[in-house]
């Protein structure tokens, strides 16, 4: 196959490491697998080393800014409610706290705040629920 991006010259499947950083974290992948470009050096991974890159991206960004997604499940949990009374409550959509949870979408600060106050003082949940 010529190279998409340039077009010069043939694609060359090639596997090397990759090095990935994020912040003051770094990680090296081994035996990433993908076709690349020997003039543009334009590529792409092969699915799985393209799987395994994203997994190991998501988790830098977890190591560097702290695991988020899984404090809003654990002190959802704490407060005993589905991710669709929770959303309900904050009146956001009902996949807000699913993607949130499983890393997808960063949630907006003050409502991580938020939390962590109802989670000290679970009485104003339902307060909450009724404004
Ligand atoms: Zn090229």
């Amino acid at each position: 196959m010529k190279c998409p991006t340039c077009g010069q010259a043939e694609m060359i499947s090639k596997t090397c490491d990759e090095m990935l950083s994020y912040g003051s974290q770094s990680l090296t992948l081994h035996s990433m697998h993908g076709e690349f470009c020997p003039v543009c050096n334009e590529g792409v991974w092969d699915e799985e080393s393209y799987r395994r890159y994203t997994e190991a991206q998501a988790a830098l960004v977890r190591a560097v800014k702290g695991d988020v997604g899984g404090e809003i499940r654990r002190i959802r949990k704490s407060l005993k409610l589905t991710q669709a009374q929770l959303a309900d409550a904050f009146g956001v959509g009902k996949v807000a706290f699913s993607r949130y949870e499983r890393g997808e979408t960063r949630p907006p600060a003050p409502l991580v705040k938020l939390l962590k106050l109802l989670e000290r003082h679970p009485d104003l949940l339902k307060e909450m629920r009724s404004m």
